[in-house]
């Protein structure tokens, strides 16, 4: 099969859907893989590494589109990519369809095929190229957190580990999930005193059991955030209700119980924000300040490290990237239910009922 890899062109996007050592894996098993020039320099992977792994470079996105039967791409394609898109291509990428109809439109008349990252599901529910992105978030939600935590960033001038003979920072996480897990570890690493709320009973018992001495875990509730926020120093969002907007945990009036320079990082933004008083801001301009409290709610976490984001998306990504070229797309979602569920639009209908139903589509 001929693989199409272009370079990414939304704004500030840097990761690529495919490293070198990805490309080596598709080469060894027969395919061809065309690679835009420069695609891989945000990421750090160079031209040379991806001709060494066995890519073809081609200079401009429109030859890679022609040629491709499969494109693997990052973000969703933007306006200027949707005339590029061919009939019975297969476009294997993130495209969160529900939140954007002029794409939903596009993909319908392009007569593609179209396999979203985003809801690809295993048997249990869970998200497979959705959870690398979220590891990253939560780690870093961690890093940004304790850097805004720095007086002159306006924080409240604690060190999240404290030292010996001073007390340790507090971290309140909100959702013990893979975000919420994954900011847990880093600021318990940190040595910060850290405390998991989540509603489920069965997966605080999984943390407790797995999580250091330092992380205390308690069962998420009005009364109980009023509480643990008076006195934390950083508080995580991430809490996820599958298909709805993030419930607002912390409300308005309850910036005003909380110490000046506390920071909040919403990583949930990207779902409506678990604090009301969230909006989505960019790495460019990353927080604002209500109440003397320190918002950071970046959308887009991940890309601003391209390196990690892009090899734990395509870790993820590429098992089923060769079973759909070495299968064909048909084949492979016959095969295996994960893909089948990650097809949103079958060369111009839409396949996948919540896409339907945000736009009444026929389904
Ligand atoms: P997840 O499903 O793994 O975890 C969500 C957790 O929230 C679950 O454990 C759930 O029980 C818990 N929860 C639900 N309601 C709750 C409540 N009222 N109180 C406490 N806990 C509650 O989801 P995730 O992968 O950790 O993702 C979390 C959010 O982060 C999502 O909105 C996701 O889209 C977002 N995200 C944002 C970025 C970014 O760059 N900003 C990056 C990755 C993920």
């Amino acid at each position: 099969m001929i693989i199409g890899v272009p370079k990414e062109i939304k704004n500030n996007e840097n990761r690529v859907a495919l490293t070198p050592a990805g490309t080596q894996e598709l080469v060894k098993r027969g395919h061809s893989v065309q690679v835009q020039k420069s695609a891989g320099n945000g990421s750090g992977f160079l031209d040379e590494d991806y001709q060494k792994a066995g890519a073809t470079l081609i200079d401009n996105a429109a030859e890679i589109f022609h040629n491709a039967e499969m494109i693997m791409k990052v973000k969703e394609p933007i306006e200027q990519e949707y005339k590029l898109i061919k009939k019975d291509q297969l476009v294997f990428t993130y495209f969160h369809f529900a939140s954007y109809e002029p794409l939903t439109k596009a993909m319908i008349e392009s007569g593609a095929t179209c396999l979203a990252y985003e809801t690809v599901e295993r048997n249990d529910g869970s998200l497979p190229l959705l959870i690398p992105m979220s590891e990253v978030a939560g780690r870093m939600s961690i890093q940004e957190g304790a850097k805004y935590l720095e007086k002159p960033l306006k924080g409240r001038g604690i060190l999240l580990g404290g030292v010996p003979g001073v007390k340790p920072a507090k971290v309140l996480v909100l959702g013990g999930g893979v975000v919420g897990t994954n900011a847990a570890k880093i600021a318990a690493g940190m040595g910060a005193d850290v405390t998991i709320l989540d509603l489920n009973l069965t997966r605080l018992r999984y943390l407790d059991d797995v999580m250091p001495k330092n992380v205390h875990t308690m069962v998420s509730n009005e009364y109980t955030i009023r509480e643990l926020i008076k006195d934390s120093d950083l508080i995580i969002g991430g809490v996820l209700v599958p298909g709805a907007k993030a419930p607002k945990l912390i409300t308005r009036d309850m910036l005003k119980s909380m110490r000046p320079g506390t920071v909040l990082v919403d990583v949930a933004v990207d779902q409506g924000g678990c604090i009301e008083t969230c909006r989505p801001t960019t790495h460019e301009d990353p927080t604002f300040i209500i109440d003397d409290v320190v918002h950071y709610c970046v959308a887009n976490m991940p890309g601003a490290v391209p390196y990690t984001s892009t090899l734990a998306l395509t870790n993820a990504t590429l098992p089923y990237a060769i079973r759909l070229a070495g299968q064909g797309w048909k084949k492979a979602c016959q095969d295996n239910l994960e893909l089948r569920l990650g097809l949103n639009v079958i060369q111009g209908e839409v396949v996948y009922k919540a896409v339907a139903d945000a736009f009444s589509l026929p389904y």
